[in-house]
């Protein structure tokens, strides 16, 4: 088992083909199919869809604010239904 990266330390990515059904982009949150197109991954199970990787560092930097964005909103909503679900008797 490999310890977590600190969340300060670089990630060093790597490009592999991808193949796999419903794989998620980790940086812009896209699921999708692929069969061998060039994705980045990281030993911590990082994976950068083809799309993000063409981005660039900047603009893969305002796609990961923006998919934090996302999570931070259903995260609240989520805490906002606990103790309020009233299930059928
Ligand atoms: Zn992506």
């Amino acid at each position: 088992m490999t310890s977590p990266t600190p969340m300060s330390d670089t990630i060093e990515i790597k490009l592999e083909p991808m193949y796999a059904i419903n794989a998620n982009c980790h940086v812009c949150g896209s699921v999708e199919n692929y069969n061998g197109e060039i994705f980045g991954t990281a030993d911590n199970d990082m994976r950068i869809c083809p799309d993000c990787l063409k981005a660039g560092t900047e603009e893969i930097d305002r796609r990961l604010e923006h998919l934090a964005q996302i999570w931070d909103a259903r995260a609240r909503w989520t805490r906002s239904l606990i103790g309020r679900l009233k299930l059928p008797d």
